[in-house]
């Protein structure tokens, strides 16, 4: 079934009569376009694509699925839209909860005779249960973090500043004609317990864990990826921290499937540290959804109220942070699937001491 179809059928057990999608994310999802403006007036038996002069010739190779109408200046973008929505006989419009507020207050402007409700986060939700078309867009993404990991593995060694590891895995990753899906994250020793720490001059020393967490993003959907490594030789605390977060990580991976609450899974996580007195060096979420954005809807946390699904991806990244130390986080992409999970990333994940020897 194609997004627009599901999105109809999401309306009509919401009660919604018409939307406007103006998120990109969303109208990227629903129409295919990867423009910066576009709006999307959707409703049951109609829908029409709105952009401006600049993507004209784009939006004719990237929307297929409805026709477009543009505008040029002088015309206003809003007014223009609340003109389409009158042609389609809208009534009232439900408009997304991303809407900026400053975008909402102009919308109440325009669109004289146009009720404007707000919609629950509806296209977000759907977002989470993933095509076979993004599924593979995602293992894409997957393989392609993979191969940066290996390629990565052999700069790996004292002397390396965090910066230039960082971009290598960013150049690597680029020239897989892919983008990068955020900013990477590389840390070492002491700052490597910063969970999102930014790469800096520091070097790598012999002792330090290095933490690497970085994506690929594939036409528009993306892997996220962690790997902690140590440089030179491996402290029996380097070992047991490592230990834990793996036996967690391995641990949750087991537990998430179809059925299970996102609570329970980043609970069993939180007990496993409990257990060994590390529950306080866990500060975040077990994992978040995956796909068109990084953070994308779905959290593993106590305060979730997810339930996992079948067609859901979700990154499992629990993480040990002492400070004064240093940190492990080991972050994997996880399909569910009918019967189980499947695991898109595929990097080593046992304790690995760089350089090999
Ligand atoms: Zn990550
Ligand atoms: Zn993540």
């Amino acid at each position: 079934m194609d997004t627009l179809a599901r999105l109809r059928i999401g309306m009509a057990e919401s009660g919604i009569q018409a939307i406007l999608v103006s998120d990109p994310v969303n109208v990227g999802w629903l129409t295919g376009f990867s423009g910066t403006f576009g709006r999307v007036i959707v409703t049951p038996d109609n829908a029409v694509f709105v952009t401006d002069s600049r993507y004209t010739l784009q939006a004719s190779e990237e929307v297929r699925s409805m026709p477009t109408a543009w505008f040029a200046s002088p015309v206003d973008g809003d007014e223009f839209v609340a003109i389409q929505a009158k042609k389609l006989g809208v009534k009232t419009l439900a408009f997304e909860a991303t809407t900026p507020y400053e975008q909402w207050q102009k919308m109440t402007e325009k669109f004289n005779g146009i009720c404007l409700v707000p919609a629950a986060d509806l296209l977000a939700d759907l977002r989470m249960t993933k095509s076979a078309d993004e599924i593979a867009l995602v293992r894409e993404a997957c393989g392609i973090a993979d191969a940066a990991f290996e390629h990565i593995t052999r700069m790996i060694q004292p002397g390396v500043t965090e910066i230039d590891v960082c971009l290598d895995l960013e150049f690597y990753i680029r020239r897989q004609e892919a983008d990068i899906a955020f900013p990477s994250i590389v840390v070492s020793g002491n700052r490597s317990a910063r969970p999102h720490g930014k790469p800096s001059e520091k070097k790598l020393e012999v002792g330090d864990f290095v933490t690497l967490d970085f994506g690929a993003r594939v036409h528009g959907y993306n892997s996220d990826i962690t790997r902690t490594v140590v440089v030179g030789e491996a402290s029996e605390r380097h070992r047991e921290i490592y230990s834990a977060v793996l036996e967690a990580q391995l641990a949750a991976i087991d537990t998430i499937r179809a059925g299970v609450t996102a609570k329970t899974v980043d609970g069993l996580v939180r007990d496993m540290f409990a257990k060994r007195d590390l529950a306080k060096y866990f500060g975040h979420g077990l994992g978040h959804g995956l796909g068109r954005l990084v953070h994308d809807s779905g959290r593993l946390s106590q305060s979730s109220t997810n339930v996992i699904g079948p067609g859901q991806i979700w990154t499992i990244e629990p993480g040990v942070y002492i400070e004064g130390f240093g940190g492990v986080r080991i972050e994997d992409d996880v399909l569910i699937t009918d019967s189980g999970v499947e695991v898109l990333t595929h990097s080593p994940k046992e304790l690995t001491i760089l350089p090999s020897v």
